[in-house]
């Protein structure tokens, strides 16, 4: 790593975290390395489906305000995506992208589907908090398959 390289990482400052009206605080910097320069196709790619599931999806599912992504990185795992317990009606989604990039290389998976796919599993977690349900991988796994590849909501919080 070169000297300017090194001088960027360590001095500049996190992008402003801002989720207007939300009744947490919860910042993605609290837990994790933030990524300041994240892929900015990526980003650009999940604004426009946060934003199609919020004029979709979300007015569907009584429990959910808004949600908004964070990027993170190096966590030290293969980790790709994570919803950040406890920010139930107002969820954070924290996204990996070079996990991510890695993961669907290895897999030969589409990374637009994957962040799709990411984005709903971790939708169906909050959906699982704000009801008081146990997170359950399956049942997460099966809402984001079943709204992405099938345009079908499964109401499992009301089964
Ligand atoms: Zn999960």
């Amino acid at each position: 790593m070169n000297w300017y390289k090194k001088a960027q990482q360590e001095f500049e400052e996190p992008p402003k975290w801002e989720y207007p009206g939300a009744p947490h605080d919860f910042d993605p910097a609290w837990e994790h390395e933030v990524n300041l320069n994240p892929d900015q196709e990526i980003v650009q790619f999940v604004d426009g489906y946060i934003n199609k599931l919020k004029k979709e999806l979300i007015p569907q599912i009584e429990d959910i305000e808004d949600m908004k992504v964070g990027y993170i990185q190096n966590t030290g795992t293969d980790m790709i995506a994570k919803y950040i317990n406890g920010t139930r009606n107002w969820p954070v989604f924290l996204i990996d992208i070079e996990s991510t990039k890695k993961a669907v290389r290895e897999l030969g998976l589409n990374i637009y589907d994957q962040i799709e796919m990411s984005i709903l599993h971790e939708l169906g977690h909050a959906i699982e908090e704000c009801n008081g349900l146990p997170f359950d991988e399956n049942r997460a796994e099966q809402f984001a398959f079943n709204y992405q590849f099938l345009g079908e909501i499964e109401r499992f919080w009301e089964q």
